[in-house]
Protein backbone atom coordinates (compact mmCIF):
# COMPACT_ATOMS: atom_id res chain seq x y z
CA UNK A 1 0.00 0.00 0.00
CA UNK A 2 2.82 2.24 0.94
CA UNK A 3 4.45 1.83 -2.57
CA UNK A 4 1.67 2.50 -4.47
CA UNK A 5 0.39 5.71 -2.34
CA UNK A 6 3.99 6.62 -3.06
CA UNK A 7 3.61 6.31 -6.89
CA UNK A 8 -0.07 8.01 -6.94
CA UNK A 9 1.05 10.59 -5.38
CA UNK A 10 3.80 11.49 -8.07
CA UNK A 11 0.89 11.56 -10.63
CA UNK A 12 0.91 14.79 -11.87
CA UNK A 13 -2.87 16.94 -12.29
CA UNK A 14 -1.45 18.09 -15.84
CA UNK A 15 0.63 16.97 -18.83
CA UNK A 16 2.01 18.21 -22.34
CA UNK A 17 0.27 16.01 -24.39
CA UNK A 18 1.52 15.62 -28.36
CA UNK A 19 -1.35 16.65 -31.05
CA UNK A 20 -1.57 16.34 -34.77
CA UNK A 21 -2.56 20.39 -35.80
CA UNK A 22 -2.74 19.58 -39.54
CA UNK A 23 -0.19 20.09 -42.44
CA UNK A 24 2.58 18.05 -41.13
CA UNK A 25 2.87 19.67 -37.84
CA UNK A 26 2.68 18.39 -33.99
CA UNK A 27 2.50 20.54 -31.42
CA UNK A 28 1.52 20.18 -27.63
CA UNK A 29 -1.27 21.01 -25.75
CA UNK A 30 -1.87 20.86 -21.84
CA UNK A 31 -4.45 18.29 -20.95
CA UNK A 32 -5.73 17.07 -17.14
CA UNK A 33 -4.11 13.71 -16.62
CA UNK A 34 -7.16 11.45 -16.27
CA UNK A 35 -8.81 9.61 -13.93
CA UNK A 36 -9.17 5.94 -14.22
CA UNK A 37 -12.78 4.84 -13.26
CA UNK A 38 -14.36 1.68 -12.84
CA UNK A 39 -12.35 -1.54 -14.26
CA UNK A 40 -10.07 1.23 -15.72
CA UNK A 41 -6.10 1.62 -15.44
CA UNK A 42 -4.29 4.97 -15.65
CA UNK A 43 -0.70 3.82 -17.87
CA UNK A 44 2.08 5.98 -17.53
CA UNK A 45 3.38 5.86 -21.59
CA UNK A 46 6.65 4.85 -21.89
CA UNK A 47 7.01 4.00 -25.57
CA UNK A 48 4.92 4.14 -28.68
CA UNK A 49 5.41 3.15 -32.33
CA UNK A 50 4.70 5.86 -34.90
CA UNK A 51 2.06 3.96 -37.64
CA UNK A 52 0.88 4.39 -41.10
CA UNK A 53 -2.56 5.10 -40.06
CA UNK A 54 -1.79 7.78 -38.71
CA UNK A 55 -1.38 9.60 -42.45
CA UNK A 56 -4.67 11.41 -41.83
CA UNK A 57 -3.50 13.25 -38.52
CA UNK A 58 -0.11 13.94 -39.69
CA UNK A 59 -1.53 15.72 -42.93
CA UNK A 60 -5.32 16.97 -41.27
CA UNK A 61 -5.13 16.92 -37.92
CA UNK A 62 -6.17 14.89 -34.76
CA UNK A 63 -8.38 17.81 -33.18
CA UNK A 64 -7.58 17.50 -29.93
CA UNK A 65 -6.94 13.94 -29.32
CA UNK A 66 -3.61 12.70 -28.72
CA UNK A 67 -2.96 9.54 -31.27
CA UNK A 68 -1.03 6.90 -30.19
CA UNK A 69 -2.12 2.96 -30.20
CA UNK A 70 1.34 1.19 -30.31
CA UNK A 71 2.06 2.07 -26.74
CA UNK A 72 3.60 0.10 -23.75
CA UNK A 73 3.75 1.52 -20.42
CA UNK A 74 3.45 0.66 -16.30
CA UNK A 75 0.52 0.90 -14.43
CA UNK A 76 0.26 3.72 -12.33
CA UNK A 77 -3.10 3.46 -11.39
CA UNK A 78 -5.98 1.32 -11.20
CA UNK A 79 -9.31 2.50 -10.90
CA UNK A 80 -12.26 0.70 -8.44
CA UNK A 81 -12.89 -3.21 -9.51
CA UNK A 82 -9.71 -4.18 -11.40
CA UNK A 83 -6.89 -7.06 -10.42
CA UNK A 84 -4.09 -5.60 -11.95
CA UNK A 85 -1.37 -3.66 -9.82
CA UNK A 86 0.45 -0.76 -10.21
CA UNK A 87 3.87 -1.38 -11.03
CA UNK A 88 2.79 -3.56 -13.91
CA UNK A 89 4.49 -2.87 -17.00
CA UNK A 90 2.41 -4.17 -20.31
CA UNK A 91 1.34 -3.37 -23.32
CA UNK A 92 -2.45 -1.78 -24.50
CA UNK A 93 -4.36 -3.79 -27.67
CA UNK A 94 -5.94 -0.92 -29.91
CA UNK A 95 -9.39 -2.20 -30.06
CA UNK A 96 -11.53 -1.80 -26.34
CA UNK A 97 -13.40 -4.97 -27.01
CA UNK A 98 -16.68 -5.95 -25.35
CA UNK A 99 -15.62 -9.12 -23.85
CA UNK A 100 -19.11 -10.32 -24.23
CA UNK A 101 -20.59 -10.00 -27.03
CA UNK A 102 -20.70 -13.40 -29.52
CA UNK A 103 -17.14 -12.34 -31.16
CA UNK A 104 -15.52 -12.13 -28.29
CA UNK A 105 -16.86 -14.70 -26.56
CA UNK A 106 -15.04 -16.84 -28.85
CA UNK A 107 -12.03 -15.19 -29.13
CA UNK A 108 -12.37 -12.85 -32.12
CA UNK A 109 -11.92 -9.98 -30.28
CA UNK A 110 -10.50 -8.01 -33.13
CA UNK A 111 -14.01 -8.50 -34.39
CA UNK A 112 -15.59 -7.19 -31.40
CA UNK A 113 -19.51 -6.44 -32.29
CA UNK A 114 -19.89 -3.43 -29.20
CA UNK A 115 -16.10 -2.34 -29.76
CA UNK A 116 -16.22 0.70 -26.73
CA UNK A 117 -13.41 2.81 -28.91
CA UNK A 118 -10.09 2.71 -30.41
CA UNK A 119 -7.33 3.63 -28.57
CA UNK A 120 -5.59 6.58 -30.24
CA UNK A 121 -8.11 7.08 -32.93
CA UNK A 122 -11.38 7.29 -31.05
CA UNK A 123 -9.81 8.35 -27.35
CA UNK A 124 -6.32 9.57 -26.56
CA UNK A 125 -3.58 7.22 -27.09
CA UNK A 126 -0.15 6.76 -25.94
CA UNK A 127 1.92 9.71 -26.92
CA UNK A 128 0.50 11.68 -24.45
CA UNK A 129 2.47 10.79 -20.66
CA UNK A 130 -0.87 9.13 -19.03
CA UNK A 131 -4.00 7.70 -20.57
CA UNK A 132 -6.74 6.13 -19.55
CA UNK A 133 -7.96 2.28 -20.72
CA UNK A 134 -10.39 -0.69 -19.52
CA UNK A 135 -8.37 -3.24 -18.15
CA UNK A 136 -9.01 -6.00 -20.33
CA UNK A 137 -7.01 -4.97 -23.11
CA UNK A 138 -3.99 -4.66 -21.14
CA UNK A 139 -1.34 -7.35 -21.99
CA UNK A 140 1.13 -7.48 -18.75
CA UNK A 141 4.46 -7.92 -20.38
CA UNK A 142 7.93 -9.60 -18.67
CA UNK A 143 9.36 -6.85 -16.30
CA UNK A 144 13.17 -5.89 -17.72
CA UNK A 145 11.55 -6.18 -21.70
CA UNK A 146 12.40 -3.04 -23.38
CA UNK A 147 9.18 -0.85 -23.51
CA UNK A 148 10.45 0.07 -27.40
CA UNK A 149 10.58 -3.75 -28.11
CA UNK A 150 7.27 -4.52 -26.55
CA UNK A 151 5.85 -2.40 -28.84
CA UNK A 152 6.59 -4.89 -30.72
CA UNK A 153 3.97 -7.18 -29.71
CA UNK A 154 1.30 -4.91 -31.45
CA UNK A 155 1.16 -3.87 -35.33
CA UNK A 156 4.36 -5.84 -35.80
CA UNK A 157 3.81 -9.42 -34.69
CA UNK A 158 0.45 -8.76 -33.73
CA UNK A 159 -0.93 -7.52 -37.48
CA UNK A 160 2.01 -9.47 -39.20
CA UNK A 161 1.47 -12.89 -37.54
CA UNK A 162 -2.66 -12.78 -37.56
CA UNK A 163 -2.26 -12.04 -41.42
CA UNK A 164 0.13 -15.15 -41.55
CA UNK A 165 -2.68 -17.10 -39.64
CA UNK A 166 -5.10 -16.18 -41.61
CA UNK A 167 -3.27 -17.70 -44.64
CA UNK A 168 -2.78 -20.96 -42.76
CA UNK A 169 -6.56 -20.94 -41.83
CA UNK A 170 -6.72 -21.54 -45.88
CA UNK A 171 -3.92 -23.34 -46.91
CA UNK A 172 -1.84 -25.35 -44.61
CA UNK A 173 1.13 -26.48 -46.51
CA UNK A 174 2.68 -22.77 -47.58
CA UNK A 175 6.44 -23.21 -49.00
CA UNK A 176 6.77 -19.77 -50.42
CA UNK A 177 5.39 -16.48 -49.98
CA UNK A 178 4.81 -13.22 -51.82
CA UNK A 179 4.43 -9.40 -49.59
CA UNK A 180 3.54 -6.47 -51.68
CA UNK A 181 4.89 -3.52 -49.70
CA UNK A 182 8.21 -3.29 -47.59
CA UNK A 183 6.62 -0.61 -45.66
CA UNK A 184 6.19 -1.39 -41.78
CA UNK A 185 3.31 -3.86 -42.42
CA UNK A 186 4.80 -5.74 -45.00
CA UNK A 187 8.04 -6.20 -42.76
CA UNK A 188 6.20 -7.03 -40.47
CA UNK A 189 4.44 -9.90 -42.47
CA UNK A 190 7.58 -10.68 -43.97
CA UNK A 191 9.00 -11.24 -40.04
CA UNK A 192 6.36 -13.49 -38.92
CA UNK A 193 5.97 -15.93 -42.46
CA UNK A 194 9.76 -16.15 -41.75
CA UNK A 195 8.91 -16.94 -37.44
CA UNK A 196 5.88 -19.02 -38.25
CA UNK A 197 6.45 -21.02 -41.26
CA UNK A 198 10.25 -21.63 -41.14
CA UNK A 199 13.30 -19.31 -42.07
CA UNK A 200 13.43 -21.85 -44.93
CA UNK A 201 10.97 -20.41 -46.75
CA UNK A 202 11.38 -17.60 -49.57
CA UNK A 203 9.79 -14.86 -48.53
CA UNK A 204 9.19 -12.42 -51.68
CA UNK A 205 8.55 -8.57 -50.93
CA UNK A 206 7.99 -5.96 -53.60
CA UNK A 207 8.62 -1.93 -53.14
CA UNK A 208 9.70 1.04 -55.00
CA UNK A 209 11.56 2.47 -51.98
CA UNK A 210 15.31 1.28 -51.96
CA UNK A 211 15.59 1.54 -47.74
CA UNK A 212 12.50 -0.72 -46.90
CA UNK A 213 13.83 -3.24 -49.45
CA UNK A 214 17.07 -3.28 -47.87
CA UNK A 215 15.85 -3.66 -44.73
CA UNK A 216 13.56 -6.59 -45.79
CA UNK A 217 16.64 -8.35 -47.19
CA UNK A 218 18.44 -7.92 -43.94
CA UNK A 219 15.36 -9.60 -42.65
CA UNK A 220 15.74 -13.18 -45.29
CA UNK A 221 13.04 -11.53 -47.41
CA UNK A 222 14.01 -11.72 -51.16
CA UNK A 223 13.37 -7.91 -52.82
CA UNK A 224 11.96 -6.90 -55.84
CA UNK A 225 12.25 -3.53 -56.95
CA UNK A 226 9.00 -3.67 -59.28
CA UNK A 227 9.30 -0.20 -61.00
CA UNK A 228 12.89 -2.07 -62.43
CA UNK A 229 12.29 -5.90 -62.22
CA UNK A 230 9.63 -8.06 -63.05
CA UNK A 231 7.90 -10.64 -59.97
CA UNK A 232 7.82 -13.45 -62.37
CA UNK A 233 11.72 -12.88 -63.46
CA UNK A 234 12.40 -13.00 -59.60
CA UNK A 235 10.21 -16.17 -59.13
CA UNK A 236 11.91 -18.30 -61.93
CA UNK A 237 15.46 -16.84 -60.47
CA UNK A 238 14.48 -18.76 -57.03
CA UNK A 239 13.46 -21.65 -59.12
CA UNK A 240 9.05 -20.58 -58.80
CA UNK A 241 6.54 -20.09 -61.24
CA UNK A 242 3.69 -19.00 -58.76
CA UNK A 243 3.70 -19.06 -54.60
CA UNK A 244 1.76 -20.65 -52.27
CA UNK A 245 0.39 -17.37 -50.20
CA UNK A 246 0.49 -13.76 -51.14
CA UNK A 247 0.09 -10.92 -48.79
CA UNK A 248 -0.72 -7.03 -49.71
CA UNK A 249 0.28 -4.22 -47.12
CA UNK A 250 0.13 -1.83 -49.85
CA UNK A 251 -3.64 -1.05 -50.38
CA UNK A 252 -3.00 -0.75 -54.27
CA UNK A 253 -5.50 -2.27 -56.46
CA UNK A 254 -2.62 -3.18 -59.07
CA UNK A 255 0.02 -4.84 -56.25
CA UNK A 256 -3.33 -6.89 -55.50
CA UNK A 257 -3.85 -8.00 -59.01
CA UNK A 258 0.37 -8.92 -59.13
CA UNK A 259 -0.40 -10.75 -56.34
CA UNK A 260 -3.53 -12.80 -57.76
CA UNK A 261 -1.02 -13.21 -61.32
CA UNK A 262 1.30 -15.04 -59.17
CA UNK A 263 -0.56 -17.49 -57.23
CA UNK A 264 -0.52 -21.15 -57.14
CA UNK A 265 -3.52 -23.48 -57.81
CA UNK A 266 -4.77 -23.44 -53.88
CA UNK A 267 -2.92 -19.85 -53.46
CA UNK A 268 -4.12 -17.63 -50.71
CA UNK A 269 -4.37 -13.78 -51.21
CA UNK A 270 -4.42 -12.34 -47.90
CA UNK A 271 -5.63 -7.99 -47.77
CA UNK A 272 -3.94 -6.22 -45.08
CA UNK A 273 -3.42 -2.79 -46.41
CA UNK A 274 -7.23 -0.62 -46.49
CA UNK A 275 -8.42 1.09 -49.98
CA UNK A 276 -8.23 0.09 -53.27
CA UNK A 277 -10.07 -2.60 -54.81
CA UNK A 278 -9.59 -6.57 -55.82
CA UNK A 279 -10.38 -7.44 -59.43
CA UNK A 280 -10.86 -11.21 -60.31
CA UNK A 281 -11.78 -13.26 -62.69
CA UNK A 282 -14.19 -15.71 -61.12
CA UNK A 283 -13.47 -18.68 -63.41
CA UNK A 284 -10.18 -18.30 -64.12
CA UNK A 285 -8.73 -16.67 -60.97
CA UNK A 286 -11.35 -18.47 -58.10
CA UNK A 287 -12.69 -21.21 -59.19
CA UNK A 288 -10.37 -23.48 -61.63
CA UNK A 289 -7.83 -22.83 -59.00
CA UNK A 290 -9.00 -23.28 -56.19
CA UNK A 291 -8.20 -20.37 -54.62
CA UNK A 292 -8.87 -18.29 -51.16
CA UNK A 293 -9.27 -14.25 -50.80
CA UNK A 294 -8.97 -12.77 -47.32
CA UNK A 295 -9.37 -9.80 -45.18
CA UNK A 296 -6.80 -9.40 -42.25
CA UNK A 297 -8.01 -7.03 -39.52
CA UNK A 298 -5.11 -6.34 -36.85
CA UNK A 299 -5.48 -9.53 -34.31
CA UNK A 300 -7.07 -11.25 -31.35
CA UNK A 301 -6.29 -10.10 -27.94
CA UNK A 302 -5.34 -13.72 -27.13
CA UNK A 303 -2.77 -13.65 -29.73
CA UNK A 304 -0.44 -11.44 -27.80
CA UNK A 305 0.20 -14.53 -25.41
CA UNK A 306 1.90 -16.59 -28.11
CA UNK A 307 3.35 -13.92 -29.42
CA UNK A 308 5.35 -12.79 -26.26
CA UNK A 309 6.52 -15.87 -26.03
CA UNK A 310 8.05 -16.07 -30.00
CA UNK A 311 9.39 -12.80 -28.71
CA UNK A 312 11.71 -13.82 -26.09
CA UNK A 313 13.22 -16.45 -28.75
CA UNK A 314 13.63 -13.87 -31.83
CA UNK A 315 13.80 -10.17 -30.20
CA UNK A 316 17.40 -9.93 -31.78
CA UNK A 317 15.69 -10.27 -35.09
CA UNK A 318 12.82 -8.84 -34.46
CA UNK A 319 14.19 -5.36 -33.09
CA UNK A 320 16.05 -4.91 -36.41
CA UNK A 321 12.69 -3.40 -38.12
CA UNK A 322 12.81 -0.15 -35.22
CA UNK A 323 15.33 1.62 -37.08
CA UNK A 324 14.61 4.64 -35.35
CA UNK A 325 14.48 6.42 -31.30
CA UNK A 326 12.97 9.77 -30.65
CA UNK A 327 11.95 11.59 -27.11
CA UNK A 328 8.30 12.39 -27.28
CA UNK A 329 9.80 15.69 -26.96
CA UNK A 330 11.20 15.44 -30.80
CA UNK A 331 7.77 14.41 -31.79
CA UNK A 332 7.95 16.42 -34.84
CA UNK A 333 11.08 14.78 -35.90
CA UNK A 334 10.29 11.32 -35.75
CA UNK A 335 6.63 11.76 -37.64
CA UNK A 336 8.30 13.60 -40.45
CA UNK A 337 11.26 10.79 -40.48
CA UNK A 338 8.38 8.08 -40.56
CA UNK A 339 6.42 9.37 -43.45
CA UNK A 340 9.33 10.26 -45.69
CA UNK A 341 9.41 6.78 -45.51
CA UNK A 342 13.77 5.97 -45.56
CA UNK A 343 13.18 4.49 -41.82
CA UNK A 344 11.49 1.21 -40.95
CA UNK A 345 9.61 1.50 -37.54
CA UNK A 346 9.62 4.82 -35.28
CA UNK A 347 9.09 4.72 -31.82
CA UNK A 348 8.90 7.66 -29.53
CA UNK A 349 10.11 7.30 -25.76
CA UNK A 350 9.29 9.14 -22.62
ZN1 LIG B 1 -0.79 0.88 -36.15
ZN1 LIG C 1 -17.39 -7.80 -28.09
Amino acid sequence: MNSLMALIKEIPKKMQSPIFTGEKRIAFMEKDVPVPGPGELLIRSKANALCGSEKGFYLHGSDRLTPGHEAAGIVAAAGPETIVKPGTPGVVFLMDFCGSCRSCKLGFTNQCLAKRADIGFSQDGGYGEYMVVHENIFFPIDAGLPFADATLLLDIMGTGGHAIRRAVHARQDIESVLVAGAGPIGLAILAMAKILLGREIPVFITDINPYRLELAERLGGIPIRVDQESIADRLKAGGLEAVDAALDSSGQTSARRACVDHLSKRGVLVCVGHGGEVNLEVSSDLIGPERAVLGSEYFAFHEIEANAQLLRVHREYLSQIITHRFPVERMQEASDLFFSGQCGKVVVEQ
